[in-house]
């Protein structure tokens, strides 16, 4: 009976898996080549620390330059996958639909040559489309172009910890990071495991996530930590280009606006009650971290 017991929990914990995905790009402008150079050095340690391959979705205009697009040809030589996020990160609710597209072709024509190129598309800020002319003419856009949709399952706003962080981190240098360090794992965990259990509700057991990551400050920090922390709480990591393969990636959902984790699009359609919107954002965690004093 205990073996049984064991041999359950056991098949539970490892239904829990995920992979990692990086968004966006060090801002060569604002960081300066040496130091964003140590973040990117920072964040593929940590992978080839953890064997893991990641998939990063560069948005162009964040790395053009020599040493930007040498720093993203780090990552294909790594075995990593390197992804179209457009060049100049618009917003798609309102960009004309066809500047939107010729923004994503500027990147695609620099991307493609790169090591690790492959053809997943992520809507910057997980905006798929106010209304139907959007969502339906940008799917019929990345099928024509041979892309799929790189989508987020597990969205959580690593992006405002990070604007918090480095504000905390520039008024003290010295301090102790750990309390910091506690409160961001806790909120990927909490988030990983809401978006876990919405995949349940959905009947999508034991499906590969998508964690949603930026290139920032915090995750050149803190991916060590991050990684033994989800491993610690029974979660397995698998490749992102293997999670891209997860058949619940095909989907499509019918929802208007368009976008988000794919999760909650999917919950949205079924008409689940109660979820948030927009998915994540500043203004759910904003109170938490004011508590703890960043
Ligand atoms: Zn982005």
């Amino acid at each position: 009976m205990k073996c049984l017991i064991l041999l359950l929990s056991g098949a539970l914990l490892s239904a829990q898996t995920l992979s990692l995905t990086f968004d966006d790009g060090p801002d060569l402008k604002a960081l300066g080549p040496v130091q964003a150079s140590a973040q990117n050095e920072a964040i593929l340690g940590a992978l080839r620390e953890a064997r893991l391959h990641a998939t990063f979705f560069v948005a162009g205009g964040r790395v053009d330059s020599p040493e930007g697009w040498a720093l993203v040809r780090a990552w294909g030589e790594a075995g990593h996958g390197v992804a179209n996020h457009t060049y100049s990160h618009p917003y798609l609710p309102s960009t004309p639909l066809d500047r939107y597209q010729a923004d994503i072709l500027r990147n695609d024509a620099l991307l493609r040559p790169l090591p690790g190129f492959v053809a997943l598309f992520r809507f910057p800020y997980l905006k798929e489309g106010k209304t139907s002319a959007q969502r339906d003419g940008m799917r019929a856009f990345l099928a024509a172009q041979g892309y799929r949709n790189g989508a987020v399952s597990i969205d959580a706003s690593d992006w405002y910890f990070d604007q918090r962080y480095r504000a905390w981190r520039a008024q003290h240098p010295t301090a102790d990071p750990a309390p910091f360090r506690r409160a961001y794992l806790g909120h990927l965990l909490d988030r990983a495991k809401y978006y876990e259990s919405l995949a349940q509700r959905l009947g999508y057991w034991g499906m590969k996530h998508t964690l949603l990551l930026h290139h920032n400050a915090i995750n050149a920090a803190f991916l060590p930590d991050l990684i033994r922390h989800f491993r610690e709480h029974g979660w397995t990591f698998v490749d992102a280009q293997e999670a891209f393969r997860d058949p619940v990636f095909q989907l499509q959902p019918e929802v208007l606006p368009a976008g988000e984790s794919l999760l909650w699009s999917l919950a949205k359609v079924r008409g689940v009650q109660g979820l948030r919107y927009p998915a994540e954002d500043a203004v759910y965690e904003k109170a938490t971290l004011e508590a703890l004093g960043y």
